[in-house]
């Protein structure tokens, strides 16, 4: 993790995001001009370790999915810096980046709607591995049957259609397609969030074991926290598009410091009913980001809120072993 201003290349590091923007402009008004923005992610800072996987959590629509997104270029950004290996990813022209797309996969949360009905899942799982001339023919069929077989399936998997599995083997169809292209780095996107619990086990299990073995890097974004943590070596916790809190997921989760991590994490279903009225209940609504509260964002929901709070952004502050919090208590 690094924070403001103390942003250097790390070769220790597979990626390094520095002072990330994505905007969405507002169309509106007679003549259908920009009218505004609604600023999805916001000045977001992390870099994530080679062979580990950072947890990026968040309610809904705090931008997690759009800086995953932005990441891989599936959107382009506003501004700040993507450096992946340290090669800046948006210096990259369309050839390089879509060799660079074999390197930085993505799997999502809809196993189903992201997987055509119309091709059977041999051909899903090889269709990119022959676009990119990743084997030759004669070593496509024994190729495409080692991934399904990693990842769990059957070879005689191959010739039936997406219709035919359940959420959870359908998952792994599209961890196996993913894999297939021999990634160094996949955001999951909330990959277990549509899972039965018991499937959601299996399906984390096999990503922690392809981990392992490939000394993959995962972004693993998801609003469960239970599963961030059993899967997480640091985390990052959003708000309103900004990064409030990150570091090792042991700190953040022992040690949470953001009142917004505080009030989140007291949610988190607990066995003793003494910690379960511990419950910090957050009141209000997400204010819109396109119209988002001067000061502290998480200002007009905060219990802690002083005056400052309401005119000056917080500064990133490293409270030690790359423990980084933004709010005005610590600073
Ligand atoms: Fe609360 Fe102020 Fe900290 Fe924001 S900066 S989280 S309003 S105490």
């Amino acid at each position: 993790m690094s924070s403001d201003n103390q942003f250097v290349h790390n070769p220790e590091n597979i990626l390094e995001v520095s002072h990330l923007k994505k905007y969405f402009p507002i169309k509106g008004g007679f003549f259908g001009g920009v009218t505004g923005s609604v600023k999805a992610v916001d000045d977001v800072s992390f870099s994530i370790k080679r062979g580990t996987t950072m947890g990026l959590v968040g309610e809904s629509g705090c931008g997690k999915s759009t800086t995953g997104r932005t990441i891989l270029r599936l959107i382009e950004k506003t501004d700040g810096s993507i450096y992946f290996n340290g090669e800046d990813v948006n210096s990259w022209d369309k050839k390089k980046l879509r060799s660079m797309r074999t390197k930085m996969q993505i799997v999502f949360q809809d196993p189903y709607s992201s997987l055509s009905p119309r091709l059977p899942i041999g051909e899903i799982i090889g269709e990119a591995v022959r676009e990119h001339g990743l084997v030759s023919k004669a070593e496509f069929n024994d190729y495409v049957t080692k991934v399904m077989k990693d990842c769990g399936l059957q070879p005689y998997h191959k010739d039936r259609y997406p219709h035919e599995f359940s959420g959870g083997q359908r998952q792994r169809i599209c961890i196996a397609r993913a894999l297939a292209l021999n990634p160094e780095f996949i955001v999951c996107d909330e990959p277990v969030s549509a899972l039965d619990v018991s499937i959601q086990a299996q399906i984390i299990n096999l990503l922690r074991e392809l981990q392992e073995e490939r000394g993959l890097t995962y972004l693993f974004i998801s609003h469960d926290l239970s599963v961030v943590e059993h899967i997480s070596d640091s985390v990052g916790v959003m708000y309103l598009g900004g990064l409030v809190e990150s570091g090792t997921t042991e700190e953040i989760f022992k040690n949470p410091l953001h009142p917004y991590t505080k009030a989140l994490f007291s949610a988190i279903p607990m066995p003793d009913p003494d910690l379960k009225k511990k419950r910090i209940l957050l009141e209000g609504d997400i204010p819109s980001p396109a119209n988002p509260p001067a000061g502290c964002k998480f200002h007009t929901r905060c219990k802690e809120c002083m005056g400052i709070c309401k005119t000056e952004t917080p500064k990133a502050k490293d409270m030690g072993n790359g423990h980084v919090v933004r709010c005005h208590l610590y600073n």
